[in-house]
C-alpha cells in the first residue's frame, strides 16, 4: 500500500471522487428507494457535524480527491447546507463541488448555494407527469422539482444533469419525451438502471429496464452516437445526438458494470467510509474523529480503506446479497 501520494487501491485504481452524504432523511419516498413509512432513521447525534465533514474533506483533498459531491437522503433537508458549501469551498478554490438533489428546495436555495461556492447540480426527476410523479415519489411535488430546476438554471449551476431511474411499468415509455424535454431545456439527461439498493428489498430483474433497451428506445426516435472522448471516470456511458442537440448518458450499473473504472468512495452521514455502493463492510471515521485522531491517523485510515476497495460488485452472482443500508442511507 503506498504511504504517500494519491489514494490508490490494490487494483491500481486511483480514487478521485468523494461523495459525502449529509443526511439520510428525505422529503420524497420514491418507490425504488424507500418504503412509504417506517424508515429507520440514523440517530441525529451520529451525524457528522459540518466541521467534522470539512476536516475530512480537507484531508481527502490533500490526497488527490478532485471532486466532492454532496448527497443524501435529500441534502437540502439538512439545515444551512450553504454553510457547509462555504466551508468546503474555502478549503480550495479549484475542485469540482456538486450536489445531487431532488430539486424540491432549490427554488429557495439555489442562489445561496451558488454564492457559497457550489459549482453544479444533478437533479433527480423520473417523470414529467404530475400523477406519475405522485405514484413514483409518493408526494405531489412535480411543480416544486421543476421550479427547482429553473432556479438552478437561473443561478448558473451548470452543467445541470438530470438523473432518471427507469422502471418497467412506471416510466419506461417516457425515455423519449424526457430526452426531448431535457434537450430543449439544455439539461444533460442520465438514465439510471434500477439497482438492488432499496430499503424494502423489492428490487427485481423484471422491473429493471436495461441500458440496451433505453438506448434502442432513444435511438429509434433521436439518432445518437457514442461520445468518442468521454471522461473514462464517468459512471455514465455518454452518447450525443447526431443533430448536435447535446448529450445523453446511461448508467448501466447492473447490466454493464463499470467497476474497473470506479474512482469513487463514499462517506455516509454517520461517518462511515464505503468503498463500493454494494459493500457489506464499512470503515468507521466518526469514532477516530471524535476521539482525537490526528490528521496522519485519518490519512492512514483512508489509505487502508481505499487499498481494500472491492474489485467489483457481484449483482450478477447468484449468491449476491444487497447491502444492509439502502441507497438513501449510503448516499447516492
Ligand atoms: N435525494 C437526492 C436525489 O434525489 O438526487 C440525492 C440522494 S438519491 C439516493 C441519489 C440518486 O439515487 C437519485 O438520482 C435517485 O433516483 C437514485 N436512486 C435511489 N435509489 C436507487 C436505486 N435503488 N437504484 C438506482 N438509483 C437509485
Amino acid at each position: 500500500m503506498p504511504a504517500i501520494g494519491t489514494l490508490e487501491d490494490s487494483q491500481g485504481r486511483i480514487v478521485r471522487d468523494l461523495r459525502i452524504s449529509v443526511t439520510d432523511r428525505c422529503n420524497l419516498r420514491c418507490i425504488y428507494c424507500m418504503p412509504h413509512e417506517g424508515m429507520p432513521w440514523l440517530p441525529r447525534e451520529d451525524l457528522l457535524t459540518y466541521e467534522e465533514i470539512a476536516r475530512l474533506a480537507r484531508i481527502a483533498l490533500g490526497l488527490g480527491i478532485a471532486g466532492i459531491r454532496l448527497t443524501g437522503g435529500e441534502p437540502t433537508t439538512r439545515a444551512d447546507l450553504h454553510v457547509l458549501v462555504r466551508m468546503l469551498r474555502a478549503l480550495h478554490p479549484g475542485f469540482d463541488l456538486s450536489l445531487t438533489t431532488n430539486g424540491l428546495k432549490l427554488a429557495g436555495t439555489a442562489d445561496s448555494l451558488r454564492a457559497a461556492g457550489l459549482d453544479r447540480v444533478n437533479v433527480s426527476l423520473d417523470t414529467l407527469d404530475r400523477e406519475r410523479f405522485q405514484r413514483i415519489a409518493r408526494r405531489d411535488r412535480l411543480a416544486d422539482a421543476l421550479a427547482g430546476l429553473a432556479a438552478a438554471k437561473h443561478a448558473g449551476l451548470h452543467p445541470i444533469k438530470v438523473n432518471t431511474v427507469v422502471m418497467r411499468g412506471f416510466n419506461e415509455d417516457e425515455v423519449v419525451p424526457l430526452a426531448r424535454w431535457a434537450r430543449a431545456e439544455g439539461f444533460q439527461l442520465r438514465f439510471i438502471e434500477w439497482m438492488p439498493l432499496d430499503f424494502q428489498r423489492s428490487w427485481s430483474r423484471d422491473r429493471l429496464v436495461p441500458a440496451d433497451e433505453i438506448l434502442s428506445r432513444l435511438g429509434a426516435e433521436l439518432p445518437i452516437e457514442p461520445v468518442p472522448d468521454a471522461d473514462p471516470g464517468s459512471p455514465a456511458a455518454l452518447w450525443r445526438y447526431r443533430d448536435g442537440g447535446g448529450q445523453v448518458g446511461v448508467v448501466s450499473s447492473v447490466t454493464r458494470p463499470f467497476c474497473e473504472r470506479c474512482d469513487r468512495i463514499r462517506l455516509t452521514a454517520d461517518g462511515q467510509v464505503r468503498t463500493c455502493l454494494f459493500a457489506h463492510g464499512e470503515h468507521d471515521v466518526r469514532g477516530p474523529l471524535r476521539h482525537g485522531a490526528t490528521d496522519d491517523e485519518i490519512v492512514g485510515l483512508l489509505r487502508t480503506a481505499v487499498w481494500r476497495k472491492e474489485p467489483g460488485h457481484r449483482i450478477a452472482d447468484p449468491s449476491f446479497e444487497p447491502p444492509e443500508r439502502g441507497m438513501s442511507a449510503i448516499g447516492g
